[in-house]
């Protein structure tokens, strides 16, 4: 018989997830109890091997490079990529929230309290602490942002040393390895695990919690799909001449990871594998451009925090005039900078993004109880892009396998 493709697997795993979290709604204990450790096993898997295949990978990417020129020449394109897609992203977001009309008839709760102020470190703190002084403690703390600079500092370091540093070369390179062979062994348990995280998420957000604040669902929902559909395909097909039906079929189960986990974090090692086996791009590229993008590149928060934005202005009144609406596409592009790679995080910089228009931060104990239903849409698109655009590097590149197929299963 003809194995079942992972992404089909992956797809009933999903869809049996959220028909059983349907059935549950009246009982989400029993999903806490019974279904959501299996998808915690996952999770924490993935989240153990994490940090040995950033550092591993990112140290061999850096000297597979082999010259800072073209270290350089990479790493510009990519940036260049990521802040031009996030920005669009932003305003097609607030084009979003102006049609739908995010908010208008929405009635204030009485119970609405004063969001905690979250602390927001400044610009200059943020650069600054990108290098660690501790390279074990950001290993430790799983500061991706620090792992990276790390991993590249010592990259460098490794290719200034010439065959001296052939010892260190060999050892990073076979933990990059090993990380790549368990990253494979994982991810056939993807299916379970997409089954079980879906399943208490549905189950305890019924109707009631949802149906309220539809209008910014269903805008986050459209912004996502629309975003993907003209940014991503159109770039690739463009940039890189690559066929945006195979991009999503080969991105998918990275996309089921990133939509059930909320992560961009930990879909990284499955966005890599799917990046590099299904879609063809080399691992020195891939192993550069995803981890940062998973760290700085968030199309998906950025548009959220458009939308929210706005709904949060509309629900107080208050007009946004088209300089406000500026502000929030270059505060919001920053803050989707900013932002981690984890659930949740997004909603803690949206208070960036309110503060500097002025907007009471009250307002972000209104989309809070539905934060997780949205991060899910804008976590995936997250992971997408910063795939796109790792396509599209190889492709400028000339390093792009365009024969790839895409893979049946990953073991080992
Ligand atoms: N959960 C998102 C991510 O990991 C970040 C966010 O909360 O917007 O990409």
């Amino acid at each position: 018989m003809k194995k079942m493709q992972l992404s089909t697997k992956i797809l009933i795993g999903l869809a049996a997830g959220i028909l059983a979290g349907i059935l549950l709604q009246g009982s989400p204990d029993v999903a806490n109890v019974w279904i959501k450790p299996f998808g915690t096993l996952f999770l924490n898997l993935i989240k153990m091997i994490i940090v040995p295949l950033v550092l591993a990978s990112l140290i061999v990417g850096t000297c597979g490079l082999g010259d800072v020129k073209k270290l350089g020449r990479i790493g510009g394109k990519t940036i260049a990529y990521y802040l031009l897609t996030t920005a669009f992203a932003v305003i097609l977001g607030l084009i979003l929230a102006n049609i739908f009309n995010v908010g208008a008839g929405y009635v204030l709760p009485s119970d609405v309290k004063a969001a905690e102020a979250s602390k927001i470190p400044s610009v200059v703190d943020t650069l600054l602490n990108i290098i660690p002084t501790n390279p074990i403690k950001a290993a430790a703390d799983g500061n991706m942002l620090q792992i990276i600079a790390f991993a590249l500092i010592l990259g460098s370091g490794v290719i200034a040393l010439g065959d001296k540093g052939k010892p260190l070369f060999d050892f990073f390179d076979s933990l990059a390895e090993a990380s790549y062979k368990i990253t494979g062994g994982i991810m056939n348990f993807a299916p379970y695990a997409v089954f079980a995280l879906i399943t208490p998420v549905v189950a305890a957000n019924g109707p009631k919690v949802l149906l309220p604040l539809l209008s910014v669902i269903v805008a986050v929902y459209i912004g996502c799909i629309l975003h993907a559909a003209l940014v991503y395909s159109s770039t690739l097909a463009i940039f890189a001449k690559f066929n945006p039906m195979k991009f999503f079929k080969g991105i998918f189960p990275a996309q089921a990871i990133a939509f059930t986990t909320c992560s961009s974090s930990a879909t990284l090692p499955v966005n890599m594998k799917c990046t590099e086996g299904n879609l063809g791009v080399p691992k020195s590229i891939s192993s550069f451009v995803l981890p940062l993008g998973a760290t700085i590149n968030m199309d998906g928060t950025a548009l959220y925090q458009g939308i929210c934005a706005l709904f949060i202005a509309n629900v107080y009144g208050l007009e946004l005039t088209i300089a406000q609406q500026a502000t929030i596409v270059l505060t919001a592009t920053l803050a989707s900078i900013g932002t981690a790679g984890v659930p949740g995080a997004g909603l803690i910089m949206l208070t960036m993004v309110l503060q500097t228009v002025g907007l009471p931060l009250e307002g972000l104990a209104l989309v809070a109880g539905i934060d997780r239903i949205l991060d899910m849409a804008r976590t995936t698109v997250n992971i997408t892009g910063d795939s796109a655009c790792a396509i599209i590097i190889a492709a400028s590149e000339n390093e792009l396998d365009r024969d790839c197929q895409i893979k049946h299963t990953y073991s080992a």
